[in-house]
């Protein structure tokens, strides 16, 4: 980079959960950050994108702005989960385009994969196959975005490139129990459960799906080095690799915590899909993998949680 003008990078969707570790990594490298917050762009009218990109000329764009939620936010929300994605990156990816943006890196999601996929999920499982019920509208949205960068790519020769997260966590995480994640309501249950002496906590479904749970900075890494290395059209996915029983998950949060009452199932809560692995031979071969073990990760977003989130939601 040296000799070059630092390239402008926007990150939609920097007070998210992703969004917040991009700006936190790409605060460490010869970039010139460029962010907005919500009250100022609103990425769902796309007068305002293109405005916005004309004004700021970004050469990069990590488009991090999605609506999400956990298991229940989706069965609640279902019209807004697909609609507000489906604009947001209607609008970004057209604005990109037209203002000749470099390099786009759109952020998807691992429930873009068949219920019913094999485990570990290849990128090749896309569409073959029917979707998880539970988050359809957000995954068709995601879905729909991945197909979007791809034909732009063919038909306007950009260089938009999607990548999978699989489940993610980390400072900044939404601790609100009826739209979050199992692994921030976890620590969120048992830690209450700690404070108030409570004998028992109590874990939705049957404890046996198995997610695989990525730290939020490891993200964040992984796709500067993708922005980096990687070009085209061919998804890749970011995982850690491995993954865990519900029911260990909260014993390990637990164990974290320093809880030690009993666990309880509540079999009326769905458990979603089975298993949910991602195969990440494809971001091996591009030279990265993930490095924050899961203990060491939950322990620091534990530590976020009570200097900033507890007492909301
Ligand atoms: P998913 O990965 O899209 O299914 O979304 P979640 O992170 O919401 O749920 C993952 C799994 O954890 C499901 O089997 C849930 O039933 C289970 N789970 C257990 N306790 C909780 C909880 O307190 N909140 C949430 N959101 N999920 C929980």
């Amino acid at each position: 980079m040296s000799g070059q003008a630092r390239p402008r990078v926007y990150v939609a969707g920097h007070r998210g959960l992703v969004g917040s570790a991009l700006v936190r990594r790409l605060e460490r490298e010869p970039v010139r950050l460029v962010t907005r917050p919500r009250a100022e762009l609103d990425l769902e009218d796309p007068v305002a994108v293109r405005r916005f990109f004309e004004d700021e000329r970004p050469d990069q764009v990590y488009l991090a702005a999605a609506k999400v939620g956990g298991i229940w936010a989706n069965a609640t929300y279902p019209a807004d989960f697909i609609r507000n994605n489906l604009l947001v990156t209607l609008n970004v990816l057209e604005a990109a385009r037209e203002t000749g943006v470099a390099k786009l890196l759109y952020l998807g999601s691992s429930c873009i994969y068949p219920k019913m996929a094999p485990q570990p999920i290849p990128e090749e499982a896309l569409l073959a196959g029917p979707l998880e019920p539970t988050n359809e509208p957000y995954a068709i949205a995601k879905i729909a975005g991945i197909s979007l960068c791809r034909s732009y790519n063919r038909q306007y020769g950009t260089n938009f490139v999607s990548v999978m997260p699989t489940n993610l966590y980390g400072p900044g995480d939404n601790f609100d129990l009826a739209t979050s994640h199992v692994l921030p309501a976890l620590l969120r249950k048992v830690h209450e459960a700690k404070v108030t002496g409570a004998p028992t906590v109590t874990v939705w479904g049957s404890g046996t799906p198995r997610r695989e749970f990525l730290h939020v900075d490891d993200l964040a890494d992984a796709c500067v080095h993708l922005m980096r290395v990687h070009d085209g059209s061919e998804l890749v996915n970011i995982g850690c690799g491995d993954d865990i029983a519900i029911a260990d998950l909260a014993r390990l949060v637990a164990d974290v915590v320093g809880y030690h009452g009993a666990l309880v199932f509540d079999a009326s809560k769905p458990d979603g899909t089975p298993r949910k692995l991602l195969d990440v031979r494809r971001l091996a071969a591009l030279g990265w993998s993930a490095r924050i073990p899961l203990r060491e990760g939950i322990a620091g977003t534990y530590q976020w949680f009570l200097r900033h989130a507890q007492g909301t939601g």
